[in-house]
């Protein structure tokens, strides 16, 4: 698969049309093709792609069923869905449109005005991308913002709810980190922050971890499926990044170079605690850490208190 062309997937259950289609369009993009609605979906579960072509009338669901679920789906909702049919009345079309369809083309497809289509639709896919992806990153440190760790918590503290398992969330903060900006300068403070944020990115591993500046000089981690020794080991390595980045910090009463204080709370979900709960208790760790001293980790195991 040419991954640097966007690749659009065709739902057609007669092997004509996806013959025919994949002609038309396989030179400027990668085409791939399934043949029924099931398989759509299932597809799209698995992998990403950047636009649709589907039929309207598919062996086992609607395409309107498909792009009804594609639209519920968080996924797959942003993907624009054009409706390739022969059923050219005014209801079929309007109704394609109000499922989230992008176009409805009716058949037979005109080569060019498909493919003119599909670039000002790939083009417009980009620049909402573009801005959505602005709207949930942090622009100084470049990664997620309070709105998108807001977001990513509320999931996989659901996510732990449902299925029992462990949560554990970071809260870090700088240790005097206004001392610092007061003498290095406030640009040199940023490139400290953005450092910091460096740092927090190259100690998670797993696809669902998730760093993000909380606001000024404070940060969190979300590490889903992790108990209290796995999170600790995460603010160990945290730490050892941060260290061996070596920032000197002449005003900071605790190191001659950069340091955080960490607060850690990790937990299996139950109603009685909700997830702002939860954050504020990561939060009071972190500020027992300030107390005892900064430049050190404290945990709640909420396990243990209840
Ligand atoms: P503590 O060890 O108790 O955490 O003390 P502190 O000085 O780190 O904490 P305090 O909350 O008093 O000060 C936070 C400082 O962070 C204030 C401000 O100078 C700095 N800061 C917040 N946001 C930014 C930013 O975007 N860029 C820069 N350069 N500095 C920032
Ligand atoms: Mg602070
Ligand atoms: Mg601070």
């Amino acid at each position: 698969m040419d991954f640097s062309k966007a690749c659009i997937l065709v739902v057609d259950d007669s092997p004509f049309i996806i013959t025919k289609l994949k002609k038309m369009l396989q030179d400027d993009y990668t085409v791939v093709s399934v043949s029924s609605g099931q398989e759509a979906l299932h597809f799209l579960e698995l992998k990403n792609v950047d636009l649709i072509l589907l039929d309207l009338l598919l062996p086992d669901l609607s395409g309107y069923d498909v792009c009804k679920q594609l639209k519920n789906n968080d996924k797959t909702k942003n993907i624009p869905v054009i409706f390739i049919s022969v059923k050219d009345a005014i209801d079929d079309q309007l109704n394609g449109f109000e499922l989230g369809a992008i176009d409805y083309i009716v058949k037979p497809v005109v080569e060019p005005i498909l493919k003119a289509k599909i670039k000002n639709y790939l083009e417009l896919k980009k620049r909402n991308d573009k801005l959505e992806r602005s709207a949930l990153v942090d622009e100084l440190t470049n990664i997620a913002n309070r709105r998108y760790f807001n977001k990513a918590l509320n999931q996989a503290w659901n996510h732990a709810l449902r299925k029992h398992g462990y949560l554990s969330l970071l809260f870090i903060d700088i240790d005097f980190f206004k001392a610092y900006n007061d003498f290095y300068g406030h640009l040199e403070g940023d490139h400290c922050l953005q450092q910091v944020a460096n740092a927090l990115k190259k100690s998670i591993h797993r696809p669902n971890d998730m760093a993000a500046r909380h606001g000024g000089e404070e940060f969190t981690v979300i590490l889903p499926d992790t108990n209290v020794p796995g999170a600790v080991k995460i603010a160990q390595h945290i730490n050892n990044n941060i260290a061996n980045l070596k920032i000197p910090h002449v005003m900071s009463k605790t190191n001659t170079y950069v340091t955080v204080s960490t607060g850690i709370i990790s937990m299996i979900p139950t109603n009685t605690l909700n997830c702002i709960d939860f954050v504020n208790k990561a939060d009071m760790a972190m500020y027992e850490s300030k107390k005892n001293g900064r430049n050190r980790i404290t945990v709640i195991d909420a396990d243990l208190n209840k």
